[in-house]
């Protein structure tokens, strides 16, 4: 991965894990305040409503204990009780004064709809309403109760009209006993005003007011929000109560995402009225609840993208700043490193870059100096390699000629034409001359081991094969050659060559006191060359010369010997010449085996034919 992705990957998974994390608990954090706004809001309206609704229940009765405390009314209906059972007259006329004395009631109070006054039995025997007169109350809770001396407001339903009205009903006393019961049907206007407050509620929000009918059935007192009907009834969701049911069973307190009458999910404060066993729910619709949260989140949501939007691009800047230098100088330093030294760094910044602009700078001043240096100095050995070669020339033709003079005096003197020698003196010049052709060989080897050292490595397909069946011309005696497998052909200076293997083949001879001289020629792959491999059955070499024995002058064997030391130096050399190696394997009186790598040639069998016919 490249620096700059690198860079961009690390600033983004960074800023987008930051970003993330703040914007997830920024929202949570929100969210609950938001939640607790509104559910306090919720909490303190539906305390409001149950306050009022609590105002509205003391005013109605507080109405139903005027309506009680009138004396007079009380006083016709004592007559009426004692008295109506003695003439009908008498009963007819006491009935005219009450209805006379409610239906001025319901004038004088606008909420009041009718009044019936029951008697003891619980059947109307006035009413403002004359169609309800011998009506019988009895069967009712309310009247039940209001005969047992107890006042109860409750509603009724009026399934022809289905509309809803509010009973009050109560005792009513005379001379500290029971005369009859007192019912006085009212709107309930006030509390529909009540309910059909949505201030603070927002489009969904509402207030509901329910009373239990049976176990599992309520119905609200006033009209819902949704006014499907004026009044609703609503049957009791065993799984999951509904609002209503939470509020009439008791509680007091908030509920979020409970199930209310229209199916929906909803957070309700719930109170409970216990005078009249009311549930007063207030509440709102979840999903309007939460909206707030919900545009919060997608504010956050939208504000996280632009952040990250914006750290892409810082990122970009950032990375661009930081790999932008570098790539300046990975690009100088890779153009140095194709020779073109005069290169260099132009990043001008006082930061860490800078500095290894600079440092680079230098570096490469110094590599074109040390280069220089270097040049000079190649120069320099050139030229004494030249004047080496020169002098190793000179000495060498200048030796060869006196020594060829002094060979050929004494071969005079061999001849005895210079005065008779006797034996030792002929012996001593044998060994004179001798020790003259082996200087003149050690000459001739200094001459080529220098020649060597100015010969650059060239290349040609040499055929091997061809090359050591030269070799097996050559008459030294009793010499067995064979090549063990095909060699593949070589890559290099035919002259070479032949120098290399024939001073090999040479040493194969010369080092060998088998009857069967025997030299054999081979080669195999190895992992990564082919090395070629001359092995003979001679005198061996021991261990603690395999190093040695390629240095210039070393020889192995008795001081005098006719041995240079030159022949192997001249043969690693040329291996070295051509990038190989070499090395020996060998034991005294078992024979030696030089192994050395050497570069071969992919030649097809047509050029190989081709080439034998040289
Ligand atoms: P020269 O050119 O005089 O033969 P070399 O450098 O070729 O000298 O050899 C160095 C020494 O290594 C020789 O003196 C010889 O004793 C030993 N040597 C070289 N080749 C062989 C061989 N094939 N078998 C045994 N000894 C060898």
């Amino acid at each position: 991965m490249k620096l700059k992705t690198e860079i961009l990957l690390v600033f983004l998974i960074v800023g987008a894990c930051l970003t993330i994390g703040t914007g997830v608990l920024y929202f949570y954090n929100a969210r609950q305040i938001i939640l607790e706004a509104a559910s306090n809001q919720l909490e303190s309206l539906s305390a409001t409503k149950k306050h009022r609704l609590e105002s509205i229940i003391y005013k109605k009765q507080e109405e139903l204990r005027l309506v009680q405390s009138r004396l007079f009314q009380a006083e016709y209906l004592y007559q009426y009780n004692v008295f109506g059972q003695l003439s009908d007259t008498v009963a007819q006329s006491d009935r005219r004064l009450i209805t006379k004395n409610i239906k001025k009631l319901t004038h004088d109070i606008e909420s009041f709809k009718n009044i019936h006054v029951l008697n003891k039995e619980g059947i109307v025997i006035a009413s403002t309403d004359s169609g309800s007169i011998h009506f019988n109350f009895s069967y009712f809770d309310f009247v039940q109760k209001a005969l047992k001396l107890e006042n109860s407001i409750y509603p009724i339903i009026d399934y022809k009209t289905d509309d809803i009205y509010l009973c009050l009903a109560g005792p009513i006393y005379y001379k500290q006993k029971l005369q009859g019961a007192l019912l006085i049907e009212t709107t309930t206007a006030d509390l529909a005003t009540l309910t059909g407050d949505y201030t603070g509620l927002g489009n969904t929000g509402e207030t509901t007011i329910g009373q239990l009918l049976a176990d599992t059935v309520a119905c609200f007192i006033t009209p819902t929000r949704n006014k499907e009907c004026k009044f609703e009834k609503v049957f009791l969701n065993k799984i999951e109560p509904q609002s209503i049911f939470l509020a009439l069973a008791g509680n007091e307190k908030l509920f979020l995402n409970v199930l209310d009458y229209n199916h929906k999910r909803v957070a309700a404060s719930c109170r409970y009225i216990a005078a009249t066993q009311w549930g007063i729910v207030t509440k709102i619709d979840m999903d309007e609840l939460m909206a707030p949260a919900e545009a919060l989140k997608w504010m956050s949501i939208r504000i996280g993208l632009g952040a990250l939007f914006f750290l892409f691009l810082v990122s970009m800047i950032l990375a661009s700043s930081i790999v932008k230098p570098i790539n300046k100088i990975s690009e100088v330093a890779r153009k140095v490193s194709q020779g073109d030294w005069s290169q260099q760094v132009r990043i001008h910044s006082n930061n860490e870059l800078g500095d290894l602009a600079v440092s680079f700078n230098r570096m490469t001043k110094s590599l074109i100096e040390a280069q220089e240096n270097l040049e000079l100095k190649i120069e320099e050995l050139d030229k004494s390699n030249v004047s080496l070669e020169k002098f190793a020339f000179v000495v060498s033709h200048d030796l060869r000629s006196p020594l060829n003079s002094v060979l050929g005096i004494a071969e005079l003197l061999g001849t005895g034409n210079m005065g008779s020698l006797n034996d030792d003196g002929l012996q001593m010049l044998k060994l004179m001359q001798n020790k003259i052709e082996h200087m003149k060989g050690m000459i001739a080897g200094i001459l080529e081991f220098a020649r060597l050292n100015h010969q650059l490595p060239t290349h040609e397909v040499v055929d091997l094969e061809l090359l050591i069946a030269r070799l097996k011309s050559l008459d030294c005696g009793n010499v067995a050659i064979e090549v063990a497998q095909e060699l593949p052909p070589l890559n290099m200076n035919t002259v070479v060559a032949e120098q290399l293997f024939q001073n090999l083949w040479s040493n194969a001879v010369k080092y060998n006191k088998s009857e069967q001289k025997k030299i054999v020629f081979s080669a195999y792959q190895s992992e990564n060359d082919t090395v070629y491999s001359v092995t003979d059955n001679g005198i061996g070499i021991g261990v603690s010369h395999f190093d040695t024995i390629f240095e210039i002058f070393h020889t192995v064997g008795p001081k005098g010997s006719d041995s240079t030391g030159i022949g192997l130096a001249i043969v690693k050399k040329i291996v070295e010449s051509y990038g190989g190696k070499i090395w020996i394997k060998s034991q005294l009186g078992e024979g030696s085996t030089f192994f050395f790598t050497l570069p071969y040639a992919q030649v097809n069998s047509t050029i190989k034919q081709v080439l034998q016919t040289y």
